[in-house]
């Protein structure tokens, strides 16, 4: 029998691993079209990355793949907790029970292309740079690209899965084509991203700690280390109020910086003010959908089909959890797709649903909240470890530090997600 033809849009960190899963099971030949250029042989633009934390959910999908997670941890930095700064120069300590892994996105993609072409000639795979994917003709089955120089080129598939990202032409042609259902929102965060060195003769920010400074007005700095020297993060705040957005000069960013965030700002030097100044704003899309699938050949998977915001760091690893679950269910279904995709829907649907409502409610906006989420976590951890019947493993302790399904976790601490929620009304 010929091999299966699965054509993948979207070359981001679900898609690919999603290709090395196919590729190592029998009877598939894999075709990837990525609208951006090969990363590796591209000098890295910073503006498009942002670091990616890892945790068990994700470490987990990448285990399964013999070599792979070491591959992903080899340009990862470990992390073990939090340190929390003030603009008065105090900080509190948050330590995690498991540590994670951060990885630059990019960095990330690049792992997983290496890995893939180190492995596979182009008899079973071809990954195509500079396709932009524009059309979808599920009827004839076959999709549309058009290259830099404005040429089209039309591809046909058996299957073709949507890993798009966020904005996904895929999901778009569905909503378009059969009403597929769906919403997508624009959320209040927007960010820029920061890039920082620290000194090589010793780092004054612990190297295995992520940073974080919160302002009032929803602004706050996040920084995660990567290797010794470089950190690398987010300035978050309130779509159209951006805090710098009134400043014209890199002098004025960086005393904005060192006024405001003292620590991170001992590290920015006048170039990289400069290079905040005219970073784009990069605006945050969240998606939710009621299937993944469409008909017995069109999957979604990522962000294209559940792109959450970023407070709690859990896209990336549910966008991987989803490769692996499906892997699962492939092997359940004997690579019956028609089998397979309802499947993956009636699993994933649940969870992801969940992630959606703990990013949106775990983090507290106001600061009477953030105080009593500071004395929950405190208290919630003692009485966690004194009467562990009674009392479960705090909220974050839960995200990060388990793999326990997100609708458990849901479950567990929907009282306190419902006041967030409440909050914000
Ligand atoms: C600031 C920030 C911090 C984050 N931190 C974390 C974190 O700590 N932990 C975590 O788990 N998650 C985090 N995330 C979320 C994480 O980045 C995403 O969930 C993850 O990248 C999703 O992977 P993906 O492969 O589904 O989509 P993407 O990474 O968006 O990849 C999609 C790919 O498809 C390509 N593409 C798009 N349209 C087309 C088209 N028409 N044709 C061809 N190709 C196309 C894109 O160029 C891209 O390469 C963060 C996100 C942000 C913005």
């Amino acid at each position: 029998m010929a091999d299966r033809h699965v054509v993948i849009v979207g070359a981001g960190p679900a898609g690919l691993l999603l290709a090395v899963y196919l590729l190592k099971r029998p009877g598939y030949r894999v075709s990837v079209f990525e609208q951006r250029a090969d990363p590796r042989l591209t000098p890295q633009v910073q503006n498009r990355t942002f670091p990616i934390s890892l945790q068990e959910r994700g470490q987990q999908a990448l285990r399964s793949i013999s070599g792979l997670e070491q591959a992903v941890a080899d340009r990862s930095t470990v992390c073990n907790g939090t340190i929390m700064h003030q603009a008065s120069g105090k900080s509190r300590a948050i330590p995690r029970k498991m540590s994670s892994l951060m990885i630059d996105r990019l960095q990330m993609v690049m792992v997983l292309l290496q890995f893939l072409s180190d492995q596979y000639s182009s008899d079973q795979l071809v990954i195509q740079f500079n396709c932009r994917c524009t059309h979808l003709n599920s009827a004839a089955q076959t999709l549309q690209f058009e290259q830099p120089d404005g040429e089209v080129i039309t591809h046909t598939y058996d299957v073709v899965v949507g890993a798009d990202g966020a904005r996904s032409k895929l999901r778009e042609a569905l909503v378009e084509q059969v009403n597929f259902p769906c919403e997508q929102t624009l959320i209040p965060d927007a960010y820029k991203s920061v890039f920082l060195t620290q000194p090589e003769d010793g780092a004054p920010l612990a190297v295995d700690k992520v940073h974080t400074l919160n302002l009032p007005n929803n602004v706050r700095m996040m920084l995660v280390p990567q290797g010794n020297t470089q950190l690398n993060g987010v300035l978050v705040f309130k779509r159209d109020h951006s805090p710098i957005a009134q400043y014209n000069t890199k002098e004025e960013i960086l005393a904005f910086v060192q006024e405001n965030f003292p620590r991170f700002g001992a590290l920015m030097t006048l170039d990289e003010a400069d290079a905040l100044l005219s970073r784009p704003v990069a605006n945050v899309t969240t998606v939710r959908c009621q299937r993944f699938h469409e008909g017995s050949n069109i999957l979604l998977i990522g962000d294209a089909v559940h792109a959450v915001s970023a407070s709690i760091g859990q896209g990336c690893n549910s966008a991987l959890q989803d490769v692996w679950v499906f892997n699962q269910l492939l092997d359940q279904h004997q690579d019956n797709w028609s089998q397979t995709l309802p499947a993956f829907s009636d699993q994933r649907i649940p969870e992801v649903h969940a992630l959606r409502e703990l990013s949106d409610y775990s983090f507290p906006r106001n600061k009477l909240l953030v105080t009593e989420f500071i004395l929950r976590l405190q208290l919630g951890r003692i009485l966690n470890r004194w009467f562990p019947k009674r009392f479960p493993p705090f909220l974050f302790d839960l995200i990060f530090d388990s793999d326990l399904p997100y609708s458990e976790v849901l479950k567990i601490h929907q009282g306190w997600i419902n006041k967030v929620k409440a909050s914000t009304r």
